[in-house]
């Protein structure tokens, strides 16, 4: 029994919408606006807090590439070695963006600290353009 007149698969790409609301602490995502203002009303939310934050991450992501471990350079700005690489891949991440990076080069998405200074001079290049394009370059 032949079944060559049946219907052919086709590839369907679903896009999932996902809303959150931002209560301006990073990393946070609310699920309702309600209790985005509940976390706001719970403690001193900065002002412009991403500016800020930003800044702490250039600032673990040069001590990455100055030779630091994540431990060392979480301790730098007072975080965990944990937070330490969340922050650095984030920020790496958000560098190498397709908005910020339009050829972007085979390999560049591991993150392990050893690759990262395997690719020193193109991370030194990333995070300063980050700087650069946030209004950083002017500090310190
Ligand atoms: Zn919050």
């Amino acid at each position: 029994m032949e079944n060559n007149n049946g219907p052919k698969p086709i590839k369907k790409i679903e896009i999932i919408e996902k809303i959150y609301w931002e209560c301006n602490f990073p990393e946070h995502r609310h699920q309702t606006e309600k209790a985005a203002m509940t976390c706001i009303k719970a403690r001193p939310h900065p002002v412009k807090p991403r500016k800020g934050y930003r800044k702490i991450w250039i600032k673990v992501a040069k001590n990455i590439m100055a030779g630091a471990t994540w431990k060392e350079a979480g301790a730098s700005v007072g975080r965990s070695g944990e937070r330490a690489r969340q922050m650095t891949h984030k920020l790496f991440r958000i560098s190498i963006h397709p908005a910020n990076l339009s050829n972007r080069p085979d390999g560049i998405n591991d993150f392990a600290i050893k690759t990262i200074r395997k690719n020193a001079t193109f991370w030194a290049e990333r995070i300063e353009y980050m700087e650069k394009k946030w209004g950083m370059n002017d500090s310190e």
